[in-house]
């Protein structure tokens, strides 16, 4: 039987979401035995490929690159999941919403630098006016909320939808 591909990406976010999965232990095993992972933080694999079966995104939407990078991931994955509470509500990233990004950036590289202030000007993608969660800017299939989400919680979701299921987790969710 062919193997599903899965993915996971990394947006604006801690890495806590992407821990949490690894917290899946022996869980691991079994989802390896459906599933591929085809690219992730946790593979050294280069290009996000096609036809992706189900892809988990950490984090919010805060820069071009961020907003390209999902962007080309909705097109290539069947079922995109909102892993935790930074993609499903923007979370941390979105608490400098209320601040302009040119006080922000001056504030930070200019004001409060220690030494040779200085705004980069390349190699960083340019912010977006506010961070935002993932189904502001694609279609998201499954919001998984949690801050980080549970372990179990991720496990069942995973493999609810690598088995062809509507995941049931109510009552093993919540917002924090
Ligand atoms: S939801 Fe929480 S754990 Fe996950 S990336 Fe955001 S801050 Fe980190």
């Amino acid at each position: 039987m062919n193997k599903l591909k899965l993915a996971t990406i990394w947006l604006d976010g801690c890495s806590g979401c992407h821990m949490s999965l690894l917290d899946i232990d022996e869980g691991l095993a079994a989802v390896a035995r459906k599933a591929d992972l085809v690219y992730s933080p946790l593979v050294d694999a280069q290009q996000f490929p096609d036809n992706v079966d189900v892809t988990l995104v950490e984090g919010a939407v805060g820069n071009q690159d961020d907003l390209k990078k999902i962007q080309m991931i909705r097109r290539r994955s069947r079922i995109l999941v909102s892993l935790g509470d930074c993609a499903v509500t923007g979370n941390v990233p979105a608490m400098r919403n209320t601040i302009p990004v040119k006080q922000l950036v001056e504030q930070i590289y200019l004001r409060g630098a220690q030494a040779q202030p200085c705004i980069p000007s390349e190699g960083v993608p340019a912010l977006l006016k506010h961070a935002v969660p993932v189904h502001e800017v694609v279609k998201v299939d499954l919001h998984v909320p949690g801050c980080p989400p549970p372990a179990g919680a991720i496990l069942t979701v995973v493999s609810d939808l690598l088995e062809g299921r509507k995941p049931e987790v109510s009552g093993k969710l919540k917002f924090g």
